[in-house]
């Protein structure tokens, strides 16, 4: 081929990439971002601590890297500072907990997330339960509300926001979101000093909540909703959270 008939074939071919091939999504993610989240998703399956196919298709989904801090390793795997006295949970706590609330996030069921911060296991759980099903995430900083409303926007689980079955309120999780209870599954990411009472109300029967709960020393607790109303509670692992608490405290 010719030199000028070759600079036209690309030419063409560039094109038509940029401005032809439909964008199928409204988030870019670029093949290092997706490549480094799929080996954080491959450590945590080769570790145990993501067993289910369904966990690992939604880690695989979100991106961490449109939800940690920038200019943080978003694939490693601990906590990182986001403000306010607050952290995005390291990856291994967002799959635990995702494991333990996998039976409770079929589609078409109801989440709420306490304490939800950049939005990430927001996300995830809007991607678990579908356009069907409903996801309140309650948050209690004004600019993390819409830092995490930002970060939804950038990821897999958009439409979601968009349509309506995801939304981030600004309010006290402490006492949940009463008004779309009841829950088939609560997730609170701050440790409260004891489970709150409000939140148990708000479970409905063979619902199950994953909170963490202590002081100092904490333990991430497994609260099952009986058929009969009645609640179990066990512990899963110690852990270490920031308090939830109330928002001048948390800013003092
Ligand atoms: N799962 C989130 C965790 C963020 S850290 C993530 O990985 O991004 C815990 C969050 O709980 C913080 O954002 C903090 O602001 C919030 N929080 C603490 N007490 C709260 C309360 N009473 N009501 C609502 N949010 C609270």
């Amino acid at each position: 081929m010719e030199v000028s008939s070759y600079m036209g074939l690309a030419t063409l071919i560039f094109v038509i990439t940029m401005f032809v091939v439909p964008q199928h999504s409204q988030h870019f993610r670029s093949r290092g971002s997706v490549d480094k989240n799929k080996a954080l998703v491959e450590h945590l399956q080769y570790y145990g601590i993501i067993k289910s196919g369904k966990v690992a298709e939604v880690m695989d989904v979100i991106d961490r890297g449109e939800f940690a801090p920038s200019g943080y390793p978003a694939y490693d795997d601990s906590p990182m500072p986001i403000g306010y006295n607050a952290t995005i949970s390291a990856p291994h706590m967002h799959a635990t907990c995702l494991q333990l609330l996998e039976e409770h996030l079929q589609p078409g069921m109801r989440a709420l997330d306490v304490g939800s911060g950049t939005g990430y296991l927001t996300a995830c759980f809007a991607i678990m339960v579908g356009a069907q099903g409903l996801v309140v995430g309650v948050e209690h900083i004004p600019q993390l509300v819409a830092l995490s409303i930002e970060n939804i926007n950038k990821s897999s689980a958009a439409a979601f926001l968009k349509e309506g079955s995801l939304s981030i309120k600004l309010a006290d999780g402490q006492l949940g979101w009463p008004e779309s209870a009841p829950y088939d599954a609560i997730h609170v990411g701050a440790a409260a000093r004891e489970i709150p009472q409000s939140l148990i109300d708000q479970l409905k029967p063979g619902g199950r909540m994953v909170i963490p709960v202590g002081d100092f020393f904490q333990d991430l607790k497994v609260v099952d909703k009986n058929l009969d109303g009645s609640v179990s509670i066990r512990s899963e692992m110690s852990v270490r959270y920031v308090p939830l608490t109330s928002r001048e405290a948390q800013l003092s």
